[in-house]
Order: structure tokens, then sequence, then C-alpha cells
């Protein structure tokens, strides 16, 4: 009972914390880690396709599309634990006359069909990565166009496509698998702020508390503590309540459909959607929720809630920082951007992935997030050496993700070299994981173009 009285505490100070750092909620960022690890298969150059609006992908495929949903209702409703059925309301129909004549309406539908947030602006676009010359023949749009939230992106503005533009799929699937944090999953819970769709979906109230705080309701779908081994802590609504297979399935299984009836850019767009889901399990962070805490650190929820709050901005911190730096020096060569590309020394070859042995719907729980979980705790020890004890172990500290907050990169680069190169080791193994994570899901998809 305790825990639970801990835990309403807990909601509205992590809900404070979050309200603070709204960049930190996530691998950040997502584009440019898809970019690197995808280079080997895929460069700026090949393939290329032209863009497509969603108007028109939908316009083309509304029948498969009704035909496809309905399987993969029943595949989800058989194979995930927990799993809130689509309501009939907002089933996507082939019956509806409105789609004939109104495009705005097809896309409504679609995206209240698949639950994401209606408002979500998904236009045609890239996001630059750091390292990529901008394209003079495009004209460029801010964030506002493309996120429902404002946030750090380290080279806005963003590049806009035009119908039928040449693009590469690596441009695609990189800008897609930053799209999920823009919103998408924001807003959904019934008892979040009131709006006109999320009584209409039919998931519960939020696992994370009934708070309006949009990256609390966000965390369901993009966190997944799939091996907790506390039993007090698997009882817990956010453990219990999880979403992120749900959009790894649905995502990749569009892609595939996508990819069959002849829309690659599609294809690639929803394959770096379901992408992201994949790559925040491989954050350990997002994987374990309290690293490195023993059995009696959990009955004091609240402060430990708070210290590991800061150790999750941290982690986020430091990899953000990683890429601002090495490729502000034109450090492509460093050995955390080489982990993403497989290419170190030493590095293991890919014939033997784990993630070959098994179909894409069994990564997120057995393969990403138990290795995330498993190495945990060996990332909070380093954190605790490296880094003074207020940021990681002071509950009434809170650590801010943004400019005021001090660089943690350049801190240990000037402080503990040593200590960096562990916590560099450590990112260079998670990064090997998750270069290899995105190029077998492509290569399970398969994509044709
Ligand atoms: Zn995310």
């Amino acid at each position: 009972m305790r825990i639970r009285v801990f835990f309403f505490l807990l909601l509205f100070s992590y809900c404070l914390i979050l309200f603070r750092s709204p960049s930190s909620y996530a691998w950040d960022n997502h584009a440019t880690l898809t970019y690197f690890s995808l280079l080997q298969k895929y460069s700026l150059k090949a393939p290329l396709l032209p863009a497509e609006s969603l108007e028109r992908f939908l316009i083309k495929e509304k029948n498969s599309l009704v035909n496809w949903l309905e399987q993969e209702e029943d595949w989800l409703q058989k194979n995930l634990k927990n799993y809130p059925p689509v309501p009939e309301i907002i089933k996507f129909k082939a019956k509806n006359k409105a789609h004939a004549s109104d495009g705005e309406q097809l896309i409504k539908d679609f995206l209240y069909a698949i639950r994401i947030n209606p408002h979500m602006p998904l236009p045609l676009y890239s996001y630059v990565t750091l390292d990529r010359p901008r394209n003079p023949g495009r004209t460029t749009i801010p964030l506002s166009k493309v996120s429902l939230l404002t946030f750090d992106i380290p080279n806005l503005p963003f590049e806009e496509l035009k119908e039928g533009e040449v693009v590469s799929a690596l441009e695609v699937v990189s800008s897609a698998s930053d799209e999920p944090d823009y919103g998408m999953d924001i807003g959904l819970f019934s008892n979040n702020d009131q709006n006109d769709f999320n009584k209409l979906y039919a998931f519960g109230d939020n696992p994370f508390g009934s708070s309006d705080n949009p990256y609390a309701s966000q965390a369901p779908f993009h966190l997944g503590y799939f091996h907790e081994k506390n039993h007090k802590l698997q009882t817990l609504p956010l453990v219990q309540r999880n979403f992120s297979e749900y959009r790894i399935h649905l995502f990749s299984g569009l892609a595939k459909l996508a990819a069959e009836l002849g829309h690659p850019y599609w294809a690639f767009r929803f394959a770096g959607w379901a992408l992201h889901y994949l790559q925040d399990l491989n954050q350990p962070y997002h994987a374990s929720l309290f690293p490195g805490a023993s059995a009696k650190d959990i009955d004091e929820f609240v402060p430990l809630f708070k210290k590991t709050t800061n150790q999750h901005v941290i982690v986020e911190n430091y990899q953000y920082n990683i890429f601002v730096n090495l490729i502000s020096e034109g450090n492509f060569q460093h050995p955390l951007i080489l982990a993403l590309q497989n290419v170190l020394q030493n590095g293991g070859g890919e014939n033997d992935s784990p993630y070959r042995k098994y179909p894409i719907e069994s990564w997120a729980r057995l393969l990403v997030s138990s290795e995330s979980s498993a190495s945990a705790k060996e990332l909070y020890n380093i954190l605790r050496e490296a880094f003074p004890s207020k940021y990681i172990d002071d509950p009434n500290y809170t650590f801010s993700f943004g400019p005021s907050e001090f660089d943690t990169y350049t801190y240990l680069q000037q402080n503990n070299e040593s200590i960096k190169q562990r916590l560099d080791e450590f990112f260079i193994s998670r990064f090997k994981q998750l270069g290899d994570l995105n190029r077998e899901f492509l290569e399970q998809l398969s994509i044709k173009y």
C-alpha cells in the first residue's frame, strides 16, 4: 500500500521535472543515430524515391488499408497483453463516402484508426543531420510545421519536400525515426487534457497518473519496463500497461504493406516510426525503472524517482553532446560514431546478429529491452563515479536538460578522462547494438524500391 501513496506523489514530482526538460525524453536525437547506423547500407545518393503525401497514399490504398487494419487488429488482440482494442467507432471504414472527395477527412480517419494524435502535421520534409550540406533547391520549414511541441534540435529548420520530389531513403527513414517525439503520442489517454480524440481512443487512464503534462502522456508508448524483478514494481500501472510493442508492430506492418503496394516513401517513413520505439528501448533508463536500486531503496519511492530522473536526463545530455561535439569538430571517425556503423576494429560481424534469429515483433521484449535493462546497473555505477553526487544521488536537486545546465561530455573531457573512457565504452557497446538493430530491422522488412 505504501508504494501506492508514494506513487501519486511521485507522479507529481516526475511531471514537474519533465516539464523542465522536454527534449530529454528520448535517445536524443534519433535521426542522427539512424543516419549513421544506416550509412553502410544506404547513402544520400541511393536509393532514391519519390516523396508522396499521406493524402495521396491513402486515396490510392484506402481499400487495402481497411483490410490490413482488420487483420492487424486481430493479431494485436491475440498477441499483446493488456492491449485495448480499437473501438468500432474509429475503425477505418471503406464505405465512408466523404473519403471519395475529402482528403482531409480521409487523413483524419486514418490517424484516428491508428490512434496517434490527429493534429500531427505530417508534412513532406527532411531532417538535416549535422554533417550533411543543406540542399539549396529546397525551402525550409520551421519546427512548428512538423511538430506539436517546441524543443531543441541542433540543425533547424527542416527542409520541405514537394510531392514527387526525389529524396533518399536514408533521409526519409532517419527523419521519420525522430517523428514520434513530435507529439504523436501526446494526450491519448482518457484523463489527459480535454481534446477532441482521447475519449474515443480507449487507452484508459494514463498509467503515469492523471497529469496533463504532455510528456507523462507520451511515456507509456516510449518506455518498456518488461524485465522488472522487484514484485512491488511489477504491479505498478506504468510497468504493466505499456504500448511500445503495439506501436512497433503497427508501424512495421504498415511499412511492409506500403512496400508491397509500391509506395517506398511511406514504407521508409513508417519504418522510421517503428524504429523510434525500438531505439528508445535500447536506452537503459527506458527499460529499467530504477537502475542500481536495492529493494530497500524502493521503499523510498519519491526520492528514488527524483534521483533516477536526474540520471536519465544526464545520460541523454551526454549522448546529445557526444554528437554536437564530434560532429562540430568533423570527427566522424570517432569510435562512438563508428560503433553505430559497426566498422570498429574488433567490432564483431553481424552474421551472428541475434536479431536475425527472431521476428521483429519479439525484439522489443526479448532482445532490445532485456539487453538494455541488464546493462542499466553498470551505467548507474559509471555515472556515480563520473559526476558530482548532487547530479546523481540528490533527490532535492533537479537536473535540467536545457542550455543552462552543463555539457556533461565536455565536463568529463576536462575533468576525468579515465572515467570518460569507461562511459564512452559503455555507449560504444549500446551503439553497436543500436546500429545492428537498425540495419537488421530494414533487412527484415526488405523494402523494394
Ligand atoms: Zn521517444
